[in-house]
């Protein structure tokens, strides 16, 4: 069912004292009704933070995952060991994860599926950069990115995905799309997934925007129709002032 969704990517910051710091901050805090508050501390950090925020209204969510089950795979991380600190939704496909560690839409595909089949959650990260918008290709690469990524899931499937939609050229950039341009790119999404299965299930997904959302843009962005809510990185180290996008719904 579509959630009003304030999610905080943290990527590499915030060490065990730092993460700390925010949680004993964080419980102070009181939630907005009808919002759902999640944040993506480090691999390091999850097992502590699901913990600490138990009794909270807080999802505690990884930033990736491996595709296989186990094996011989040094230094990454399994949806079992996830699931075994408590931790049931993971971002796949971050723009970051795409460019810097080259994982294409196949690899994301598999990631989902593995995901799916641990019963977990996905956050499924779309985005074109700015040569794409440049050249007037950008719906051609969501709807290649949404294509191979996702739609080979079951209707079933799409009980636990979400989608953020993060311009990279919106990242930890300071320019953020305008909310037009945001609400153009949400509207589409949700066509293209009418289009390949439903209009039940496009009109039940929940589609954040990703792209330098701070304080003082946040509620133009989320007053978008089809804007559900926000992928936070840079603005959501700081309690303040992920609160206040927190509190940014009208
Ligand atoms: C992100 O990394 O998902 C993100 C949206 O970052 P920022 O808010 O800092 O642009």
């Amino acid at each position: 069912m579509r959630q009003k969704i304030v999610a905080g990517n943290w990527k590499m910051n915030n060490d065990m004292a730092e993460t700390e710091m925010f949680l004993v901050q964080l419980k102070k805090q009181v939630i907005p009704e009808g919002v759902s508050l999640m944040i993506a501390p480090a691999f390091t950090n999850l097992n502590h933070t699901y913990q600490s925020v138990k009794d909270h209204p807080v999802t505690v969510v990884a930033q990736n995952m491996h595709q296989s089950e186990k094996g011989a795979f040094t230094g990454e991380v399994s949806a079992a060991m996830l699931k075994s600190v408590g931790i049931k939704t993971v971002i796949l496909g971050h723009s970051e994860r795409r460019s810097i560690f080259n994982e294409d839409n196949d690899l994301l595909a598999e990631k989902v599926n593995t995901a799916l089949k641990n019963e977990m959650t996905v956050i499924f990260c779309v985005g074109e950069e700015l040569s794409h918008r440049e050249t007037d290709n950008h719906f051609k690469v969501i709807s290649e990115q949404l294509e191979e990524g996702l739609f080979h899931l079951s209707e079933t499937n799409w009980k636990n995905i979400i989608i953020a939609y993060e311009p990279v050229w919106a990242i930890g950039t300071g320019e953020t799309a305008s909310p037009e341009q945001a609400q153009e790119m949400h509207a589409f999404i949700r066509k293209t997934i009418a289009d390949a299965y439903s209009n039940t299930i496009a009109k039940n997904v929940s589609i954040l925007y990703g792209g330098s959302v701070k304080p003082d843009n946040a509620s133009e962005i989320f007053s978008q129709d089809d804007v559900d809510g926000g992928l936070i990185g840079g603005a959501s180290l700081n309690v303040e002032s992920f609160m206040k996008i927190a509190n940014a719904f009208e």
